[in-house]
């Protein structure tokens, strides 16, 4: 076997939407072609992706992100996403209600297949107002860290353009130093990560992890922050079907040296969808298998070995979410 074989190199993608209909051939509601999500399994599993982490980003979608996880034998996130936190203040019986329904939720999966092993995904995002405004958003990503101090669990955090009043929360909370292990917390990893090296290093210094993946290699300053995250404090991810890297993405100009067997399990050459041919991946739908163009790119960056870098988030991911290389089946 060569090095270059799948064998080489192993990743967890902790960052995958699994739910979303486009893995069902569903596009903005329009049936596009048949549900390919098998065959897109086998090429992660061809790519060396040896387990995933479903994101749940609702209330609905963490039950389906959970169902998904015990059926398919991976992880999965229960928890609710800053453009979805207007669901708390609409929830029937109001936002107390909603908090105890993903409490319940987490406590009914804290074991055996598929089960939770992160609160989240949570935080804010200032990107996206349109969806709850920055009280709505802060409101409900301080609730949502109660139960990461209930349940020992770490976070899965999303941060876009609020990056001062995430940690002042994050502090606020008791998650300033070491993760927040001194009110009961497990730490927890800033995921999609698009922010400056100065972030990084304040993330970093509060005791967290810094997930990377196509959006987080956009451009030459993207290039500069994932340049700065330690290798000890990295995770991977695809944030799948989102985050493709694309050629205009700064991120090409390493993705040029990709050998042409890592470039095959990787990028598997795709067809758009009105050409769907089962086996074959979509234009424009990103995949776990392409968790290993992120890690090009990073020991590229970091000027390591791929397998150094590899395995190193590998360990990172099973240290941070407990997870066992036996019992998890991984
Ligand atoms: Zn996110």
């Amino acid at each position: 076997m060569s090095a270059d074989t799948a064998a080489a190199y192993r990743y967890i993608d902790v960052g995958v939407n699994l739910t979303d209909p486009v893995f069902r051939g569903t596009y903005h509601g329009k049936k596009k072609h048949d549900d390919d999500m098998n065959s897109m399994l086998e090429r992660a599993r061809n790519a060396g992706v040896k387990s995933m982490i479903i994101t749940g980003t609702s209330l609905q979608e963490s039950g389906h992100a959970l169902r998904l996880a015990q059926e398919l034998g991976f992880f999965c996130t229960i928890g609710c996403h800053p453009t979805r936190a207007a669901e708390f203040d609409r929830f029937k019986g109001g936002p107390d209600a909603y908090l105890l329904a993903l409490d319940k939720l987490i406590a009914n999966s804290l074991h055996g297949k598929g089960r939770a092993v992160a609160i989240g995904e949570c935080g804010l995002d200032y990107d996206r107002l349109h969806f709850a405004t920055p009280e709505v958003q802060q409101k409900h990503f301080r609730s949502q860290l109660s139960l990461a101090k209930k349940y020992h669990l770490p976070l899965f955090l999303h941060s876009r353009a609020a990056h001062a009043d995430f940690v002042k929360i994050l502090r606020e909370e008791g998650f300033g130093v070491d993760g927040g292990i001194a009110v009961g917390g497990k730490g927890g990893v800033v995921h999609s990560f698009t922010g400056s090296p100065e972030e990084v290093a304040e993330l970093i210094d509060m005791g967290f992890y810094i997930s990377v993946n196509g959006c987080s290699l956009k451009t030459e300053e993207n290039l500069q922050t994932a340049k700065a995250i330690r290798s000890d404090r990295l995770l991977l991810e695809t944030d799948a079907p989102w985050c493709s890297m694309t050629g205009g993405h700064a991120s090409k100009q390493y993705l040029a040296s990709l050998s042409p067997s890592l470039k095959e399990l990787y990028f598997p050459p795709s067809t758009k969808p009105e050409n769907f041919a089962l086996g074959k991946p979509v234009k424009g739908r990103n995949e776990p298998s392409a968790v290993g163009g992120v890690a090009w790119v990073i020991h590229k960056l970091h000027d390591i070995p791929l397998e150094t870098l590899t395995e190193t988030a590998f360990k990172n991911t099973i240290d941070l979410f407990g997870l066992d290389l036996d019992e998890d089946n991984i």
